[in-house]
């Protein structure tokens, strides 16, 4: 009996099953892709490496539509692929060709996404030359990317010998592009979170500068001292020079006390913090229900407080002083076991002298806040809980 023709239908389902398990590996490979790596191009050129690499197949490339546009998104051949591992380079991709979609046998399997076959190039009339040079000849295939119901691109596989993509080898190029696909999509997947993320976290950190920018802007025109509720340095500054120039153009009196509580860091130290914020809000509460009309009030800082007084002369502003320190002597703070707690302070008086040459009320007030200061601390000096004029002398 004649074995020949078993033999061959053996060798032919070795070669099929051979054929098979290479196309496997395409798909392990492919599907073993890191869709973590920045550049959707290299993805791609990986992925016809791993198609060419164990399929024989000549020539590979995948264009994605972009604007309408099929552009060449990634291209390679068995032969490029092989010089390439042999230079230990990296595959090479190619992106500098563009079709419109329609336009020629991949536009076309684009614009009906239905796979096109052709035979043989050279006598097709649907194929449209990229490049110059002797007529491309073989078989072609060009299989849409189906992602959903859009079409992404499209995979085209060529073949030096005609007719060579038959209905077993189609079969298995379906397969591929559809795990290509989704590699495409999970890259984009994958990098429109990114982006969207980026995009995020620019918007938040945009937000944070502006609130920062609102709080400096705020903080800028806040005019009012948190702990205490009296004005700052920043309101009495413009205040204070604007009563000072009136006083100076009327030829009316004018003077400033400055006031400083005695041993107040011991207040801190012996009761705490809390109880020395409590004392210089109610301190600060007092003198501010001792203020006429037209007087001006700040918390210089700490447990300094000034006083501007317009249409008041250095007497006027000592009476103040002593009903300060009156008013203070009357305050008493519960503290506990330690008993009641008191404080005095030390003040300083300056006032505008009638023949006081005209220079700028900056430089006037500037010149009476020293003047009381160095009051304050002759104040200090001579024992505390008083008031000290300035003499001009
Ligand atoms: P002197 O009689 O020489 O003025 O003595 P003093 O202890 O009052 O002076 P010093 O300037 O050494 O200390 C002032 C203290 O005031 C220091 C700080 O503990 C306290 N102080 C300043 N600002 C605040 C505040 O907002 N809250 C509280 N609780 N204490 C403050
Ligand atoms: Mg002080
Ligand atoms: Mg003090």
């Amino acid at each position: 009996m004649d074995q020949r023709p078993l033999l061959d239908a053996y060798r032919d389902t070795q070669q099929r099953m051979l054929g098979l398990m290479d196309f496997l590996s395409s798909l392990q490979d492919l599907s073993a892709l890191d869709v973590n790596r920045p550049d959707l191009e290299g993805l791609l050129a990986q992925s016809l490496q791993a198609l060419l690499e164990n399929q024989g197949m000549e020539r590979s490339s995948v264009f994605l539509v972009r604007n309408g546009m099929l552009e060449n998104a990634a291209g390679m051949d068995w032969a490029d692929l092989m010089a390439g591992r042999q230079a230990g380079s990296a595959p090479r991709a190619s992106g500098d060709t563009c079709l419109r979609v329609g336009e020629g046998i991949m536009g076309l399997a684009v614009a009906t996404g239905r796979i096109q076959r052709c035979e043989d190039i050279s006598t097709d009339e649907r194929f449209a030359r990229l490049q110059e040079g002797p007529p491309p000849t073989g078989s072609l295939i060009c299989l849409p990317i189906h992602a959903g119901d859009a079409v992404l691109g499209v995979l085209n596989v060529s073949h030096p010998e005609p007719g060579f993509f038959d209905v077993t080898r189609e079969r298995l190029l379906r397969l591929f592009v559809a795990l290509l696909a989704q590699v495409i999509a999970h890259w984009r997947h994958v990098h429109q979170m990114e982006a969207t993320i980026r995009a995020r976290t620019r918007d938040l950190q945009r937000a944070l500068e502006q609130a920062q920018e609102m709080r400096e802007r705020y903080e800028a025109l806040a005019v009012v001292d948190d702990l205490t509720g009296l004005h700052n340095r920043r309101f009495f500054f413009p205040e204070a020079q604007a009563a000072l120039s009136r006083a100076t153009r009327y030829s009316e009196p004018f003077s400033i006390l400055t006031l400083d509580l005695d041993h107040f860091k011991r207040v801190n130290d012996m009761h705490g913090h809390a109880v020395g914020d409590r004392v210089l809000q109610d301190v600060a509460a007092a003198l501010r229900a001792m203020l006429r009309e037209g007087d001006i009030l700040a918390r210089f800082g700490g447990e300094e407080f000034v006083f501007a007084l317009p249409e008041t002369g250095p007497q006027g502003a000592m009476r103040l002083a002593e009903r300060v320190r009156e008013r203070l002597s009357a305050m008493t703070w519960d503290v506990g076991a330690a008993g009641t707690l008191q404080v005095t302070a030390s003040m300083g008086v300056a006032a505008l002298s009638p023949d006081e040459e005209s220079s700028s009320s900056q430089v006037l007030l500037d010149r009476l806040l020293a003047q009381a200061d160095k009051a304050l601390y002759i104040s200090k000096d001579g024992g505390r809980d008083r008031a000290t004029m300035e003499d001009p002398a």
